[in-house]
């Protein structure tokens, strides 16, 4: 962890925020390549589960809500607030009257002290200092989507099932943030909510957690590193009727990357109680149900943590590091290089390939140092390809193309690089 902690700080991944004023717990700044990473994610992400869909519904809610949306929720009101305690190993929290020891009854991990514990982080909205009121920035990106259901629905009319996919900044007070960016106080959530005929809320669950686990596989993450935790049924948060976790194998043990909940009708009979709106499905024929809603819920910045330390290699034989990311992810895909800076000629000719390619690529230029770094630098950020402009190219209007895998070099003409490319990158 510490080596990827290093590298992802040097070549400009993750800063910790505010650095200059001695950090800031559980926040963290997401430099040049790092931002290029989570984009790719995103991007991914959208494309997969809503664009190629045609039974997804996109939305961009807002981050603060009506505070009414998280008493309904169950996120804040009466009980909330109660002292708990939280285990320093596995976080579970327990309420001090259910202990009957001092030490963590899943894990048996040290206690923390008695807190009393809201996770929502507390904002004041209005400019007139004494009728300020509380509000919370959101704690998660679904509650934004079951208020809109109803807005869905009547602009689209969707059949079942349907779902709502929402990518977007989330906001919690952990007590405990740390393991690098794994636990942050703010950070980026991709949820689904998907609506369900509640007879068929167990098949569409399974076939989630499948289509889940699929897609990490075609991100390139290791099989033999992920794995799935099914939350035993007295342990369900209070609004699921079932969960199963993604986790991966990170240097400080198996953790939760993703989950996929069975929240049944919930959160939209909560909100229609406590809005006095009817949250319900209607049929061509009048009937009426609530539907079953099966969230696939999914972290950003957890996914970039396992993606970067499933990448990881050590290439001892060529006394090199290289991030193995897919090219689907990689923050750049091809790096274009002049074989000598101060050539003008072939720093021109450079240029041309790079502009070339960057309309349809992620392409750096690079001309700094001597070819070798350049490689040993676009190996340690994960770029699969880099380009290089030679005195022979001028000739014969060829390139050197060498694989960040192998190290293989192949001669290829400029006319056919697109389609060398292309074969190799999709
Ligand atoms: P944990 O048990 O680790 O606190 P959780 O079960 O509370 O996580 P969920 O509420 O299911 O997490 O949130 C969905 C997803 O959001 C998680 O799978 C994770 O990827 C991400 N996530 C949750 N909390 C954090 C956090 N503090 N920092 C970064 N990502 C988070």
């Amino acid at each position: 962890m510490d080596k990827i902690v290093a590298l992802t700080k040097r070549r400009g991944f993750v800063y910790p925020s505010s650095s200059i004023y001695g950090g800031f717990g559980g926040f963290w700044d997401f430099g040049p390549l790092g931002v290029e990473l989570k984009n790719q994610i995103k991007k991914l992400w959208w494309d997969t589960f809503v664009r190629n869909r045609s039974d997804m519904y996109g939305l961009d809610s807002s981050i603060i809500l009506n505070p009414k949306v998280w008493e309904a929720s169950g996120h804040t009101g009466p009980g909330f607030a109660d002292p708990l305690r939280e285990c320093k190993k596995c976080h579970h929290r327990f309420r001090e009257e259910d202990l009957k020891k001092d030490s963590c009854p899943d894990c048996g991990g040290d206690l923390m002290s008695p807190r009393s514990f809201n996770i929502l982080v507390k904002t004041f909205i209005g400019s007139v200092e004494d009728t300020k009121a509380t509000a919370y920035l959101r704690g998660e990106t679904a509650q934004g989507i079951f208020i809109n259901f109803k807005n869905i629905f009547d602009a689209f009319h969707p059949k079942l099932p349907f779902g709502i996919a929402q990518i977007g900044k989330a906001f919690r007070n952990e007590i405990t943030p740390g393991n690098f960016f794994f636990r942050s106080r703010e950070f980026e959530q991709m949820e689904i909510e998907y609506f369900v005929d509640p007879t068929l809320a167990t098949s569409e669950f399974e076939k989630w957690v499948k289509q889940v686990f699929d897609w990490f596989i075609l991100l390139g993450l290791k099989k033999e590193n992920l794995r799935f935790f099914k939350h035993p049924q007295e342990k369900l948060a209070h609004y699921s009727k079932a969960t199963t976790d993604i986790e991966y194998k990170f240097p400080f043990g198996w953790s939760e990357f993703q989950g996929t909940a069975n929240r049944g009708d919930f959160d939209l009979m909560q909100h229609s109680k406590y809005s006095g709106k009817e949250l319900m499905y209607q049929f061509q024929d009048g009937k009426k149900i609530f539907p079953y809603v099966i969230e696939p819920s999914f972290g950003v910045e957890r996914l970039m943590l396992a993606l970067l330390v499933d990448a990881y290699y050590e290439d001892t034989s060529n006394k090199r590091v290289v991030l193995k990311l897919s090219p689907k992810v990689s923050p750049y895909q091809v790096a274009v290089f002049p074989l000598l800076a101060n050539k003008p000629e072939l720093v021109d000719k450079a240029q041309v390939v790079f502009n070339n390619l960057r309309k349809k690529y992620r392409v750096i230029f690079d001309g700094r140092g001597n070819i070798g770094k350049r490689y040993f630098a676009q190996d340690e950020i994960g770029t699969p390809y880099c380009v290089t402009v030679d005195f022979d190219t001028l000739e014969d209007n060829s390139v050197t193309v060498r694989d960040r895998d192998t190290t293989k070099q192949d001669r290829v003409s400029i006319t056919k690089l697109d389609e060398y490319l292309n074969n190799k990158l999709f």
